[in-house]
């Protein structure tokens, strides 16, 4: 199928300016996001397993990668879960099924008043509550790719977004199932003076400890020497 472009639906697109320009300042969470996704995914293929061992096609080592790239300033977390069709991704990521933007947004609002100077866990907790969490990556993202298979079908999905309103879609080859998210950084997210280099094994370890230690699969990096 060609490639297309889709606008987000009008309270994706708040929800991204929100995102991007906001009162967020704990840009790091993305990563937990991301990461509970892919685990996610991997438990759904996990259960359709039971009944269906044939759709893990001999790969049941269950992981989640994350590679940072230092001279593309890149981050991919890919798992090997139950991926996407191109069909599911327009549905899962191009909208927002669950609650309303509004509504999320006031309940921001309020939380932050609340807690007013505290060392809040309100973002995270509200991010979790209204399943925004995917679009949680465009607070550190210039451009968002997303590479997928579902398990048990051949045509692979390209999407791609910058966030600014409009998403692209494609097929692609990818000869595994599950699914690839490139994160380009933003200029603020790499190198020698970011607070946070999210291309740094480092700060990706620490961050992993600190935010996805419950996950049970293995969570691997490409150290240089293992
Ligand atoms: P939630 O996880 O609360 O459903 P998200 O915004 O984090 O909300 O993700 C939206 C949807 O996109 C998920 O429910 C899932 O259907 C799909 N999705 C996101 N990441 C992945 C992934 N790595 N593999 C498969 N599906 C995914
Ligand atoms: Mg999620």
């Amino acid at each position: 199928m060609a490639k297309e472009t889709h606008e987000f639906q009008a309270e994706t697109k708040q929800l991204l300016d929100l995102m991007i320009h906001s009162i967020y300042t704990n840009h790091e969470i993305f990563l937990r996001e991301l990461i509970s996704n892919a685990s996610d995914a991997i438990d759904k293929v996990h259960f359709a397993s039971l009944t269906n061992r044939d759709i893990l096609e001999g790969d049941d080592s269950y992981e989640i990668f994350l590679e940072p790239d230092k001279e593309n300033h890149t981050l991919t977390i890919r798992d090997n879960g139950i991926g996407m069709s191109r069909q599911e991704v327009i549905e899962n990521i191009g909208t927002i099924a669950k609650s309303g933007t509004k509504a999320f947004m006031e309940q921001l609002k309020k939380a932050k008043e609340a807690s007013e100077g505290a060392e809040g866990n309100t973002d995270k907790e509200l991010i979790g509550q209204f399943g925004v969490g995917f679009y949680s990556a465009f607070m550190v993202a210039e451009k968002v790719v997303i590479e997928t298979r579902k398990a048990g079908e051949t045509e692979g999905t390209r999407w791609e977004s910058t966030g600014d309103g409009s998403y692209s879609i494609e097929e692609c080859d990818r000869d595994k199932r599950g699914t690839s998210i490139t994160i380009t950084l933003g200029k603020e997210f790499f190198g020698d003076d970011a607070e946070n280099d999210f291309t740094e094994n480092y700060t990706l370890e620490r961050l992993v400890k600190k935010y996805s230690d419950y996950v049970r699969y293995p969570i691997k990096m490409n150290f240089e020497h293992e």
